[in-house]
């Protein structure tokens, strides 16, 4: 419980992605703006980024990468 949970957004550490591209699963992490995730594939080195929406969005800790 040593993790501060001070972030009111209740952000997941990181996010599973489905990269489509290769068919594989890679975890997103937020950047330092904390308003989007950001992963890379490791198969193509192909970055994602998904845009972190506060209010209305998601709960969803699953994306998919086109
Ligand atoms: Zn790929």
């Amino acid at each position: 419980m040593a993790e501060s949970r001070s972030n009111s957004q209740g952000l997941p550490p990181t996010v599973g992605v489905h990269m489509k591209c290769c068919n594989v699963y890679v975890y997103a992490k937020p950047n330092a703006q904390k308003d989007a995730y950001v992963g890379w594939c490791p198969k193509c080195a192909r970055q994602v980024r998904l845009r972190i929406v506060s209010e209305g969005g998601s709960n969803s800790r699953f994306f998919e990468a086109n």
